[in-house]
């Protein structure tokens, strides 16, 4: 299996485990949907009951999270050669103890799919986490860049 796919998955309402040819389709709808905007959600172990309140409220990205989560316990059990790596390092993962989940969204309120991704628990806890999630991301999204929102709200100063 391609380990650029290991690192990164499209997942969404459309398909759960896309060929290479439909992981490249997913991504263009995702680059498409996001027009350019994406937001990152990392969550660890100890936000699982704060996500599986919010998914029974509701929210979609709570839910997505913890299907990526499902599908990487699932993943963990397969071969070695086949397990999802972390975003960030060479690390292939074996379980889940420490591992952080990601999503990587289109910047919309109701996104139709997202990147899943997972970081070990070493890049998990490193001090320079969010550049290793987003030199991961250039590997999907070469120009990738962090921008700092300072008014959430919009409006005009
Ligand atoms: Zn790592």
């Amino acid at each position: 299996m391609n380990r650029r796919r290991r690192r990164a998955e499209a997942s969404g309402a459309r398909e759960r485990s896309p060929s290479p040819n439909a992981l490249t389709d997913s991504l263009r709808a995702i680059h498409a949907e996001a027009g350019g905007a994406l937001n990152v959600y990392l969550v660890s172990e100890a936000d699982a009951l704060a996500l599986i309140l919010d998914a029974l409220e509701g929210s979609r990205v709570a839910a997505a999270l913890l299907r990526a989560a499902s599908d990487l316990v699932a993943k963990t059990r397969t071969p070695t050669g086949e397990r999802p790596l972390c975003l960030a390092c060479p690390a292939e993962l074996t379980n889940m103890r420490g591992v952080r989940v990601g999503l990587a969204a289109p910047s919309r309120a109701d996104p139709s799919m997202a990147i899943a991704f997972a970081l070990c628990p070493a890049c998990g806890t490193a001090g320079n986490m969010d550049d290793r999630v987003l030199a991961g991301l250039r590997c999907v999204w070469p120009g990738a860049q962090r921008l700092v929102v300072t008014h959430p709200e919009g409006g005009r100063a």
